[in-house]
C-alpha cells in the first residue's frame, strides 16, 4: 500500500502527460514560454483571482510574497507554530522575526484570538496556514488585518482546491501561496508552487523578483532570485488540473468513508461552509506509539504531520521558552493515514479494521 498513490495517478493520465512532456522536449522551450502562460491563466481562472504566478516551490512562493511586500529587518510576521517549517523559515530568511502563535483545537489552524494578542506595532503580516487542506476563517482574518493595516498571506500549500462559502483557497487573502510538491493535492513531478493576488502592482513586482530582479534583459532593478516554475512542470500540472475536481470528489467520498467508519480516534472536524481537500487525512489518537506499532505490524504506511512544533525546533531555539499548549498537544497525538484519490477500497478497509481492533 502507498501512503499517496502517485503511480496509479500517473497511469490514469499517462498518455496525455507523456504527450505534453514530449511536446516540450521537442520544442526545447524549457523556461517560460506559452505553456507557462497558459497554465498560469488556467490557475487564475480556477482560483478566481486576477493574477497567478508560477514559481519554483511553495517555499519560494512564500519568500517572494514577503519580499514583494518589503518585509525585512525589524518587522514581525505572525505564524502558527503547528505547520511545516517553510511557513516560518521564509520570515527568518528575509531578516524579520517570526511570532509564533497557537492554534485552535477544532481545525488545527491559527487561533484568531491568540493572533489579536500577538499583534504589535511591528507586525507587518500574518501568514495563515490552511492546514491539512481546510482554510481558517480567512474573512475574519482579512477584516482584522484591514483594521490594523497588516497584510494577510494565506499559506495554501495544503489547500489548493479547498473552499469557504463560494470562495476558493488562495482567493481571499491579500497574497496567497500554494505548493505543487508531488504529494500535495495538486502535485507536479518535481518542485513547483504558485502565488495568487488581485493586485497587479504586487504581481508585477513578484514576476520581476523571481527572475533576478530583472526589468529588462540584464538590467537588474532589485536583488532578486531565480524562483521560476519550469515549463515541463507547468505542462504536467496543466494536464492534472483538468482532472483535479474529479479527484477532489473522490477524495471527499474516501474521507467520508473514513469519517463514518474509523473507531478509537478523533476524526478531522470540518467547519460549517468549509470544504477541505484533505491534503492529509489526520486523526488524533491517545497512545500514538501503540497505534504506530500496529501500523508497522500490518505493514501499513503512516506519517506524522508534524512531530515537533516550530517553536521547539533547534533552528528556532530562541523561541523554545514559549508555551503553545495546543500546538504541543496536537504534535503528540496527530497521525496521518494513507490517503489520495487512488486509495483502494480494500486498502481503506484494512486501515478501518486496524482501528476497530485497537
Ligand atoms: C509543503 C508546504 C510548504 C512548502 O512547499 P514546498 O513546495 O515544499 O516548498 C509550505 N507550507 C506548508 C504548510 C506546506 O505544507
Amino acid at each position: 500500500m502507498d501512503f499517496i498513490n502517485l503511480k496509479a495517478q500517473y497511469s490514469a493520465y499517462k498518455n496525455e502527460i507523456d504527450s505534453e512532456i514530449s511536446k516540450i522536449l521537442n520544442n526545447s522551450s524549457f523556461i517560460g514560454g506559452d505553456k507557462l502562460k497558459e497554465f498560469e491563466a488556467n490557475l487564475a481562472k480556477y482560483v478566481g483571482v486576477k493574477n497567478a504566478i508560477g514559481c519554483s516551490s511553495g517555499t519560494s512562493a512564500l519568500y517572494l510574497a514577503l519580499r514583494a511586500l518589503g518585509i525585512s529587518y525589524d518587522d514581525e510576521v505572525i505564524v502558527p507554530s503547528f505547520t511545516f517549517i517553510a511557513t516560518a523559515e521564509v520570515v527568518a530568511l528575509v531578516g524579520a522575526k517570526p511570532v509564533f502563535v497557537d492554534i485552535d483545537l477544532d481545525d488545527f489552524n491559527l487561533s484568531i484570538e491568540e493572533v489579536k494578542k500577538a499583534i504589535s506595532p511591528k507586525t507587518k503580516a500574518i501568514i495563515a496556514v490552511s492546514i491539512f487542506g481546510q482554510m481558517p476563517d480567512l474573512f475574519a482574518f482579512k477584516k482584522l488585518c484591514d483594521e490594523k493595516n497588516i497584510t494577510l498571506i494565506e499559506d495554501g500549500a495544503q489547500s489548493f482546491g479547498a473552499s469557504y462559502k463560494d470562495k476558493k483557497s488562495c482567493s481571499i487573502a491579500h497574497i496567497s501561496c500554494t505548493s505543487f510538491f508531488p504529494s500535495k493535492p495538486l502535485g507536479a513531478y518535481g518542485d513547483g508552487g504558485a502565488i495568487f493576488c488581485d493586485d497587479d502592482f504586487l504581481a508585477q513586482k513578484i514576476k520581476i523578483l523571481l527572475n533576478h530582479g530583472q526589468t529588462q534583459k540584464y538590467n537588474h532593478e532589485f536583488i532578486g532570485i531565480n524562483a521560476r516554475l519550469d515549463t515541463l512542470q507547468a505542462a504536467i500540472l496543466d494536464v492534472k488540473l483538468k482532472y483535479f475536481d474529479d479527484e477532489l470528489k473522490t477524495r471527499a467520498k474516501l474521507a467520508a468513508n473514513y469519517d463514518k467508519n474509523l473507531k478509537n480516534c478523533q476524526i478531522p472536524k470540518i467547519k460549517k461552509d468549509f470544504i477541505s481537500v484533505y491534503a492529509q487525512y489526520s486523526v488524533l489518537v491517545e497512545d500514538r506509539a501503540r497505534v504506530i506499532e500496529k501500523f508497522k505490524q500490518a505493514n501499513i504506511p503512516y506519517a506524522i504531520h508534524y512531530p515537533i512544533p516550530l517553536h521547539k525546533q533547534p533552528c528556532f531555539k530562541e523561541f523554545s521558552h514559549l508555551e503553545l499548549k495546543n500546538s504541543e498537544f496536537i504534535s503528540e497525538h496527530i497521525l496521518s493515514l494513507p490517503f489520495s484519490a487512488f486509495l483502494k477500497e480494500e486498502e481503506q478497509e484494512k486501515i478501518i479494521n486496524l482501528f476497530a481492533n485497537l
